[in-house]
């Protein structure tokens, strides 16, 4: 297993220190939203997830966010999906989704990002973990199954070792 201490990442230009959990070789930050979710980010050196939170809506939860170029990345091709799985606060498993966002290939100029919406039950207990990562392998995802939300057999948000 890979470890990593500390990294510093760079956002919008200026600097901030953040601890990286171990669970794998990605760069991880945990936002505590505020309607009592967890938001567990799985960054890379070349993307971040940024501005992600929720908000009630007829009875779901709405997840908002947007996937944004590292420094280093200013012209890769990046076109993939962002795999979703929310965890209770024992850390079972309550539902693992994905979704697209927009535009498909993230711009290379101005705010250098993409924005994501997706939707999740209501039914989360205070303190729950939504964990959220990128996945570059489109050939994985079924739009079918999952209730018409988009699935991926080979989930970002599954495959850690923890
Ligand atoms: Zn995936």
């Amino acid at each position: 297993m890979s470890v990593i201490g500390f990294l510093v990442l760079s956002f919008f230009g200026g600097c901030e220190e953040v601890q990286t959990l171990e669970l794998t070789n990605e760069r991880v930050k945990v936002v505590e939203g505020a309607n009592g979710l967890i938001y567990e980010l799985h960054n890379s050196d070349e993307l971040f997830l940024v501005d992600v939170h929720s908000h009630y809506d007829k009875g779901e939860h709405v997840l908002l966010g947007r996937l944004k170029r590292g420094p280093q990345n200013c012209c890769e091709v990046v076109i993939g999906h962002i795999d979703i799985a929310v965890f209770d606060p024992d850390g079972y498993l309550i539902e693992a989704f994905s979704t697209h966002y927009k535009p498909r290939n993230i711009p290379k100029t101005g705010f250098k990002s993409s924005g994501f919406k997706s939707r999740f039950s209501a039914e989360v207990p205070e303190g729950s973990t939504v964990r959220l990562a990128y996945h570059s392998e489109n050939k994985y995802l079924d739009a079918k199954s999952a209730g018409g939300k988009l699935n991926c057999s080979e989930s970002k948000a599954l495959l850690f070792d923890n």
